[in-house]
């Protein structure tokens, strides 16, 4: 009898823990959903930018690549990236743009919160 009574919390344990590990999952898609649609949506605004300027300004592929190397470049390293300078939050710890004056995680405020890097 105490055995059983011992095996139903273990199970109810259990069910708790998978229940919070489903909970977590489920943030962690909507997050990646999120993700994507913001992708997306950046990829259809670089690519009607660049239509514009090809169109209307008669700028070329080749300037295109020489302005993204030169951007590129200017952290020192060829890397296909851009460097983006940061804060962290000294509440969540998160990196934050430097030109948000509030944790947009936790809602710190940037003169208190906020340290630099
Ligand atoms: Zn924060």
């Amino acid at each position: 009898m105490l055995w059983e009574i011992y095996q139903q919390g273990r199970i109810a344990e259990a069910r708790g823990r998978a229940d919070a590990a489903a909970e977590q999952s489920r943030g962690v898609k909507s997050a990646l959903h999120e993700l994507e649609r913001r992708t997306d949506r950046l990829a259809l605004t670089t690519m009607a930018i660049w239509q514009l300027m090809s169109e209307k300004l008669g700028v070329t592929e080749a300037q295109l690549e020489d302005k993204i190397r030169e951007i590129d470049l200017s952290d020192g390293k060829l890397d296909g990236r851009v460097r983006v300078e940061t804060n962290t939050c000294a509440s969540c710890n998160r990196k934050l743009s430097k030109r948000h004056t509030k944790c947009m995680y936790c809602g710190a405020d940037a003169g208190r919160g906020i340290k630099h890097l």
